[in-house]
């Protein structure tokens, strides 16, 4: 066995796990391996120590379930924030762009992404057993929450899983609100600007319409 055929099996060691990767094809895999061995070495090298740090040093919140390095992470201890009111929103992403405006002084909860049938993705793969337990529990503690304002992305999925949410949260006693619409329809949170996001944390409407 020369060493050609090391370098081959390491490519398509390389392709098979890249291919693994949510969104990304056999043929993306191809074009992401060839540009690595091409690439600067420590371009590949940083990708890999990434990979590697992102598992060894961040870890979940367990109340907002956000990428934190501790837990519960410095927004769900922060005296200084409105415990009464959670913000849900589908990735993490998320809650950067809303902290970044500095409109929103309330908690968070991140689900992960959002109901999507034909993806094959339920209630179950989501953390939303998570959010409805958090809301529930909060009742009978010292410090209730009193709105859920529904943060998921103004696409077809993003408002069914708001629908879905608002089911599952209003027999519980609190107000649920839908993020006004001046997120554009199909864009995602990341992408839009701050003062749009400002603008739909302000303008929220309750989601039986009143
Ligand atoms: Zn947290």
């Amino acid at each position: 066995m020369g060493k050609s055929s090391n370098q081959t099996s390491a490519m398509s060691r390389a392709i098979e796990r890249l291919s693994r990767l949510p969104g990304i094809g056999k043929r993306s895999a191809e074009r992401i391996a060839f540009y690595l061995l091409k690439a600067d070495p420590q371009e590949a090298q940083q990708l890999a120590g990434a990979i590697n740090d992102l598992r060894t040093q961040s870890i979940q919140c367990s109340r907002c379930w956000n990428i934190a390095e501790s837990d519960p992470c410095p927004v769900c201890t922060d005296p200084q924030r409105d415990h009464a009111t959670i913000l849900v929103v589908e990735q993490p992403g998320d809650v950067a762009s809303l902290e970044a405006t500095g409109i929103y002084r309330g908690l968070y909860h991140v689900l992960w992404g959002r109901l999507a049938a034909l993806e094959g993705i339920g209630p179950g793969d989501l953390t939303i057993g998570a959010l409805v337990d958090r809301v529930r529990e909060a009742r009978s503690s010292s410090s209730p929450i009193h709105e859920v304002i529904l943060g998921t992305n103004p696409t077809l999925e993003g408002d069914g899983t708001a629908l879905y949410l608002a089911q599952k949260l209003e027999p519980l006693g609190v107000r649920v609100s839908r993020l006004a619409r001046g997120v554009p329809t199909g864009s995602t949170l990341e992408t839009v600007s701050k003062a749009v996001l400002a603008d739909a944390v302000a303008g929220r409407q309750g989601m039986t319409g009143t």
